[in-house]
């Protein structure tokens, strides 16, 4: 097929990009299949038909256009937009996904030096964002499914890549979630199945690091997978319970306000272990997040510092969460006291053996309309206590490997390496 020359159209192509943008599919498949139409044209802008389908939003018009061999990374539009980037800026995530899975290419700029992740936030599509920055293409992972070099057997079987990647694409970090994507896949919830995960998980996140291009987000991310998988590998050996031990204890809330200790404790846990000093991503969000900021609305917990940094978003408390697992978009209340939400029924049971504790409270709460805002206030201010807590700590932690990095001149890794021994202090006492 003929190289497209910008805006030199022939009347069909002309008439495919008024079809795309008015949605008419039927039309658009008549005249893809018709040999007057190049899917890579170009119009005077140097947009493709597919860069028109992604910014006007329209995911069957651009899986239509993949099909007919629409070039995913076709760079010729005058400020070097790609479709990638008209995916982002419209909001879409499925388009994005759908791209991203075609293989467009994540790190190409724009004529200001913009990428698509970074044109996405530059507009406020931060749900696109993600999407883009937690991209990791099954290829990558299937690459440990073969033997390498002398290896005799691959390092992932390959009946695991299916669903370890499930587990590497999701965007909820919540750890109770990803405990549960283990769960669902029975073949995971096997020690040497967790063991193979979780190797092929670390080798992940140092490629990650190492790479050319370092994706601090990626390693970051792998990391942590790889410590739930851990984890769940210490329960599943303890006994056979199929992790729900694990599940009541990152649910399990403390008695004075229901906040979930253990998780906490666990994420931090995680962060601390971080093995390469080369990342400043959790030293900037660590910054953001100083105690002074913190404020109504702000809730610093290890797991908010974490989720910012990988998928860009802030945690807020009241935003429609589920109290279990963390999706987004729950919409089923606790019917009796009507403050938690919960996306499904067994969300709601799975919590419910140390939300009955809160609960009644919450009841008292609501019934005295007297008493709403002291009692309201007196919850925000333990919160804040540790709110505090974690932030002091998570600063400490910032500076200590700063220090490091400028006393040795070299990584701290091994420092924090080292206090991730003390596993049931929040606070690090090591000097
Ligand atoms: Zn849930
Ligand atoms: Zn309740």
């Amino acid at each position: 097929m003929a190289a497209s020359q910008k805006g030199d159209l022939s009347a069909s192509e002309r008439k495919i990009l008024q079809v795309i943008s008015a949605g008419d599919e039927q039309e658009a498949s008549q005249l893809l299949a018709s040999k007057d139409v190049r899917v890579n044209c170009l119009d005077e802008y140097g947009m493709t038909p597919l860069m028109h389908a992604a910014y006007k939003g329209q995911a069957d018009m651009c899986h239509m256009l993949l099909q007919y061999g629409a070039d995913v990374n076709c760079s010729q539009h005058e400020y070097g937009y790609t479709a990638l980037m008209f995916a982002g800026l419209s909001g879409k995530t499925d388009i994005t996904s759908m791209l991203l899975d075609a293989g467009a290419e994540k790190n190409l700029v724009n004529s200001v030096g913009r990428t698509a992740a970074q044109m996405a936030a530059f507009v406020g599509q931060h749900d696109c964002v993600t999407v883009i920055n937690n991209f990791f293409s099954r290829a990558r992972l299937e690459y440990y499914t073969r033997p390498q070099g002398l290896e005799r057997e691959p390092r992932l079987p390959p009946r695991l890549a299916g669903p370890l990647h499930k587990i590497i694409m999701t965007t909820n970090l919540n750890p109770v979630k990803i405990v549960m994507l283990v769960k669902e896949d029975p073949v995971l919830v096997d020690v040497v199945a967790l063991e193979k995960c979780y190797q092929v998980m670390d080798m992940l996140c140092e490629q990650c690091v190492k790479q050319q291009d370092m994706n601090e987000i990626l390693a970051i991310k792998m990391h942590y997978i790889s410590c739930v998988l851990q984890k769940c590998l210490a329960f599943l050996q303890k006994q056979d319970d199929k992790l729900d031990a694990l599940v009541m204890n990152l649910l399990r809330g403390r008695d004075s306000d229901g906040f979930p200790q253990y998780q906490e404790k666990f994420i931090r846990d995680c962060i601390k272990k971080f093995p390469y000093c080369e990342a400043t991503l959790l030293q900037q969000q660590v910054r953001i997040i100083t105690p002074k900021e913190i404020g109504i609305g702000n809730d610093p917990t290890a797991f908010s510092v974490l989720n910012q940094a990988v998928t860009g978003q802030m945690t807020f408390v009241d935003a429609d969460y589920c109290a279990t697992c963390g999706e987004k978009g729950a919409e089923k209340r606790c019917s009796l006291c009507k403050a938690v939400t919960y996306c499904s029924l067994m969300c709601q049971k799975l919590h419910w053996f140390t939300h009955k504790k809160m609960c009644r409270c919450m009841q008292e709460q609501d019934a005295d309309p007297e008493m709403d805002t002291p009692r309201l206030k007196e919850l925000k201010d333990d919160e804040s206590d540790l709110v505090m807590e974690t932030a002091n700590f998570l600063q400490e932690l910032c500076l200590r490997a700063e220090k490091q990095v400028a006393t040795a001149g070299g990584c701290p890794a091994e420092l924090l390496a080292c206090s991730s021994t003390s596993a049931e202090g929040p606070s690090c006492t090591h000097d």
